[in-house]
């Protein structure tokens, strides 16, 4: 995020898609924004980790692109990355612009870089904010840090947070087979879900390794090399047990 002589506000983006239809409700236009602090060992979007790359441009140009594709966008805009946290000045601009528009905003998050003590600059990004999909990519602290490099304490803290402000949440949790296979852990993610007032969905994915010619090309070790694809089975099997934590903290909270 710069801000130039005219005070303009600009991100650093990866690149757009006009016809999104897993970034949140509808079919809709997505930003993904250059530059993430973290290193999970499963991303798809390696190309997006370089803060230096990319390419700077405003709110309104991205909301120009947004109008040549608006015929049959039916959901709205979502801004994922790379790490939108990061640049959240201008994620913030993006958003005040679109909502103006009537256009429905998501942030699509792994949560890395929520502070309580720049808790100003984060309300202002949930004033326009509709929806915030929510990535936990482990329960446990030191396995979180082994798996993507930071520990989760600010990112536990920013779903507590985003749910004070009344804001939606999807939460969102990649099983990896080895890495975020135990039932513990689901069981653990569901009785954290149940502390968030606003969360409105879970949804739990299978690792596969369809990144893996990416990282080739650019010339990245992929981590994952001996991991197999998860068995969807077992997805569904942890999607149950997070339920079931889910509601037995829903339950202990009414007690
Ligand atoms: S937070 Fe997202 S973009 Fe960053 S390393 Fe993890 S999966 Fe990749």
């Amino acid at each position: 995020m710069n801000y130039s002589e005219n005070k303009k506000i600009t991100g650093r983006i990866h690149s757009t898609e006009s016809f999104g239809t897993v970034d949140g409700p509808g079919v809709r236009f997505v930003v993904f924004v250059q530059g993430c602090p973290m290193r999970c060992l499963y991303c798809h979007n390696p190309d997006t980790w370089d803060f230096t790359k990319g390419t700077e441009m405003t709110a309104e140009e991205i909301l120009d692109e947004y109008e040549k594709c608006r015929e049959y966008i039916t959901g709205g805009i979502t801004v994922t990355g790379g790490e939108p946290l990061m640049q959240k000045e201008f994620v913030s601009d993006l958003f005040a612009k679109a909502k103006a528009k009537g256009i429905h905003t998501c942030l699509d998050t792994s949560g890395a870089g929520f502070s309580k003590e720049k808790s100003a600059e984060f309300d202002a990004l949930m004033s326009v904010c509709d929806i915030v999909m929510l990535d936990i990519k482990h329960i446990s602290k030191e396995e979180h840090k082994k798996l993507t490099g930071l520990e989760n304490d600010g990112i536990l803290d920013f779903a507590h947070y985003i749910s004070g402000c009344g804001v939606e949440i999807w939460l969102r949790h990649v099983v990896v087979p080895n890495i975020t296979d135990s039932e513990d852990d689901w069981y653990k993610i569901g009785l954290f879900a149940s502390e968030l007032k606003t969360l409105k969905a879970i949804d739990v994915l299978a690792y596969h390794d369809m990144a893996k010619p990416k990282y080739k090309s650019l010339g990245i070790d992929y981590p994952l090399n001996d991991t197999p694809p998860l068995d969807k089975s077992v997805a569904k099997k942890a999607k149950e047990t997070i339920m079931r934590g889910l509601k037995d903290g829903l339950k202990d909270g009414k007690n």
